[in-house]
């Protein structure tokens, strides 16, 4: 029931019960009133009747005293009158007329009790209030002394007189009084209520317009716009709440407009936008810890393995493989596998063109259509496979099973979520690929173990694509041993060799895993430090500068000597829009180290290359 209905009643059955009690109170009052009134008047007739009689006696004309008594019981309240004469005036005066004899029990009573009677009959065509009263005999000298003339005692009863009244007209006019208050009530409850009804109005309307827009808010709809006929502090509030709501409205609207970028992957299944947006921010935060977490993983084969645990962990997949496949030799590796019977036909792994997921680069759902992909030889399982690129060597393929059709359409749905965590892990898999395969290849120097210059000139483009699409900066360091020919010359070229692995090792020291050192030339070295501060590339400057000098090559028996290094550097993409500029740079920087007395660290300046023809 509606607030206002509920006041509006209350308010109804407390005025109906005033209202009730009021009427009671009046009805038995009225009616109390009545029976006193007629009671009051009885005793009167009675001293009247008893003064008249008196007065007829003394006056000797006690023989007229009918019409009198006739007189009295014209009254029209008076119904019946008469009197009824005790034993002693019967005794003294006889019975007198017929209508002064006992006629019923009442009058036996009073006259031997002496006491008033009366009794009210009520039926609902009249209300007869009979009363009695006795006439006792009193020796008063200045009023009436009844012994003067009656041979009693004092205080005994001479008689009593017996009177009915009808007072059936008190009852209908207490009955109109009623009806006239029962309608007073009601026209006085009926506009109260209007009233209430006028005041109340404007107030659950205004509640009513909160709670709609609360409501509203609650799924994620800010539009409501609150309405109220009410000015002050109501009025206020409405206003407050319109701005409030206009305010969200705005910047839910951006939000939602960013996050609508990333909902078609994500297909979230829910009215609420408020719901949508927070489960895709938590998604997209769940992808971001997951992202720099596997950036710092040593190798593929980690990544790899988080991915399965974000499939097992978070999306609760049970069944499923994860291949990789290499797309210039078309060959399928099985990365891991939960699926307990083996689903695809042993073939696939050498032609992994006979994987339709991979073949197609379609989602392969086994619900779509029967034997859909040729190459799954278990015809007991449902199915759904999906292929992702990562990049134009490798592509991963992820068959999912299950017992039956709602499982594998569960299992369906949650690919787009699946896709977010590969793509998150999409750079960091190539990365890993990249250094892969280039471990495996020989473009390593062998005498330092360090990547040599064809490693630079086949791979560095490769490189700086991916740093400019991950906004990776590379600090170019270019070394070169001083004097080195002199090493040569004075101690031989095994000597010669010697300073140059011993400066293959001093660098592998001082670089991480995501840097890079190569052999440019002879004893000419090259670093790339990525995403190093510049502070932080000085500091490995100068460790490896001081480092190298502190080495003590033993050039013969008893014989030792010290070398040092000059260094030069650059950094991509501040110092110049390409690699080559930069080693350039670098180059340039340290030939003025060298022409500025060598044994030290310089840092490229713009000016330095306008001085200088390269
Ligand atoms: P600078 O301070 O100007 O660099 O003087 P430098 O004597 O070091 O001059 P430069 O760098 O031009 O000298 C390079 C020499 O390194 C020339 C070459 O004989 C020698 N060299 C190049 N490759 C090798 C190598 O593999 N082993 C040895 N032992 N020497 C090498
Ligand atoms: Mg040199
Ligand atoms: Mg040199």
């Amino acid at each position: 029931m509606k607030t206002k209905s509920k006041i509006l009643l209350l308010v109804a059955f407390i005025f109906l019960l005033l209202g009730l009690a009021n009427l009671a109170n009046v009805v038995f009052n009225f009616r109390d009133t009545s029976v006193s009134s007629a009671f009051e008047k009885s005793k009167m007739v009675a001293n009247i009747v008893k003064d008249g009689l008196t007065a007829h006696m003394v006056n000797g004309i006690m023989s007229k005293r009918e019409y009198f008594l006739e007189q009295i019981s014209s009254n029209k309240e008076i119904k019946s009158l008469w009197i009824v004469r005790g034993a002693n005036v019967i005794k003294q005066y006889g019975k007198g007329f017929n209508d002064e004899t006992m006629r019923d029990k009442i009058d036996q009573e009073v006259l031997k009790t002496g006491k008033i009677q009366k009794k009210l009959t009520e039926d609902l065509n009249k209300v007869i209030l009979r009363v009695t009263i006795p006439y006792i005999a009193t020796n008063r000298t200045k009023t009436t002394n009844c012994l003067s003339c009656h041979d009693v005692k004092q205080g005994e009863t001479l008689g009593a007189i017996s009177m009915e009244f009808d007072i059936s007209s008190l009852r209908t006019e207490g009955m109109l009084t009623l009806f006239k208050m029962i309608g007073i009530n009601l026209l006085f409850v009926v506009v109260m209520l209007l009233l209430i009804n006028y005041y109340i109005t404007p107030f659950t309307k205004l509640f009513s317009t909160l709670k709609n827009g609360i409501q509203k808010a609650s799924n994620g709809d800010f539009t409501h716009t609150f309405s109220t006929t009410l000015d002050g502090e109501a009025g206020n509030i409405i206003k407050q709440m319109n701005t409030l709501f206009a305010k969200i409205q705005e910047t839910f609207g951006d939000v939602r407009q960013s996050l609508a970028t990333f909902a078609p992957k994500n297909k979230v299944n829910s009215n609420n936008p408020l719901n949508e947006a927070n489960q895709i921010i938590k998604e997209l935060a769940d992808i971001y810890k997951f992202k720099k977490t596997i950036e710092l993983d040593m190798s593929k084969n980690i990544v790899y393995s988080r991915i399965v645990n974000v499939f097992q962990e978070k999306y609760n997949i049970n069944s499923f493989a994860l291949y990789e496949i290499n797309d210039k030799k078309r060959t399928r590796e099985t990365i891991f596998t939960s699926i307990a019977e083996n689903i695809c036909s042993s073939t696939v792994d050498e032609n992994a063109l006979e994987c339709r997921a991979y073949r197609t680069e379609t989602n392969i759902v086994s619900t779509e259509f029967k034997n859909l992909c040729q190459s799954c030889i278990n015809s007991n399982i449902e199915y759904s496979c999906f292929f992702y690129n990562i990049n134009d060597e490798y592509s991963i393929v992820v068959s999912m099973v299950a017992k039956n059709e709602h499982d594998i359409e569960n299992l369906t749905n949650t690919i787009p979520h699946l896709k977010n965590y590969l793509e998150a892990a999409k750079p960091v898999i190539e990365s890993k690929l990249l250094m892969e395969k280039l471990r495996q290849t020989s473009l390593k120097d062998g005498m330092t173990g360090l990547y040599n210059r064809r490693f630079l000139e086949e791979f560095i483009e490769k490189f700086m694509s991916q740093a400019d699409r991950n906004k990776e900066t590379y600090h170019i360091m270019m070394l070169d041993v001083d004097w080195f020919k002199q090493v040569n010359d004075t101690y031989g070229h095994d000597v010669g060799d010697m300073v140059i692995v011993e400066i293959g090792k001093l660098l592998k020291k001082h670089i991480r895993n995501s840097d890079m050192a190569i052999r440019y030339g002879g004893e000419e070295f090259i670093l790339l430090l990525q995403n190093a501060t510049d502070e932080g590339a000085m500091m490995v400057a100068k460790n490896i500068h001081s480092g190298f000098a502190a080495i003590e090559f033993n050039v013969g028996p008893g014989e030792s000597m010290f070398k040092t290094i000059s260094i030069g550097i650059a950094k991509y993409p501040t110092d110049g829009d390409t690699i080559w500029k930069c080693i350039k740079y670098a180059d340039t920087a340290l030939y003025v180290a060298k022409d500025t007395g060598r044994n030290k660290i310089v840092k490229f300046k713009a000016e330095m290359f306008d001085n200088k023809e390269i």
